[in-house]
C-alpha cells in the first residue's frame, strides 16, 4: 500500500515555500521529527530553486514534485523541462556552479545530499532534469 502525491506549478519563486509546505505535510503520516522535516524542506527547496533558475532561466514554466510513501520510505522526485544538466557528475561536485555572478554558491547539490538518504539526477539537455531523492 504506497500513498502518492503529485503538484504541478509554475516556477515563480513564490512557489517554492508551496512546494516545501506540501512535501512536509505529506510525509506527518511518518510522524518525522522536526529536525527530520526542516532536512526535507531544505532538499526540495534546494531542488526547485534549481528548476527555477537554472532549468528555466527565470522563465515561467511547469515544476513538479512527485512524492509518495511505501513503507517507512518517503521518495520525492522534483522534475522540470529546461535546460538540463551536460555533465551530471561535476553539477554535483560541492562549490560547482554556473552562475556565480547570480550570488549562487554552489551547494545546492551538496545539501540535498547532506539532507537525505539518497540524491540521485537524471538529466537531458534540452530537455529537462529530474532530481530523485530517499529518505
Ligand atoms: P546554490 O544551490 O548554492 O545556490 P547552485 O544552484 O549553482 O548554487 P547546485 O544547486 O549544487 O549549485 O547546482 C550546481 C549546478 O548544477 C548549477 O550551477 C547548474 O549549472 C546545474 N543545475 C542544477 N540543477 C539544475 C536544473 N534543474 N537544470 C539545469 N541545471 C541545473
Ligand atoms: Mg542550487
Amino acid at each position: 500500500n504506497t500513498n502518492e502525491m503529485t503538484i504541478i506549478f509554475d516556477s515563480r519563486p513564490a512557489n517554492e515555500a508551496l512546494a516545501r509546505v506540501a512535501v512536509a505535510s505529506f510525509c506527518t503520516q511518518l510522524n518525522p521529527t522536526l529536525e527530520e522535516v526542516s532536512d526535507l524542506k531544505t532538499a526540495v527547496s534546494e531542488a526547485v530553486t534549481n528548476c527555477i533558475i537554472h532549468g528555466y532561466g527565470g522563465e515561467v514554466h511547469k515544476i513538479r514534485v512527485d512524492c509518495s510513501l511505501c513503507g517507512q520510505e518517503l521518495k520525492v522526485d522534483v522534475t522540470d523541462h529546461g535546460t538540463g544538466i551536460p555533465d551530471i557528475k561535476k553539477a554535483m561536485e560541492p562549490l560547482f556552479t554556473t552562475r556565480p555572478d547570480k550570488d549562487r554558491s554552489g551547494m545546492g547539490f551538496t545539501f540535498m545530499e547532506a539532507f537525505m538518504d539518497e540524491v540521485s539526477v537524471e538529466s537531458e539537455v534540452g530537455r529537462g532534469t529530474t532530481v530523485h531523492m530517499k529518505k
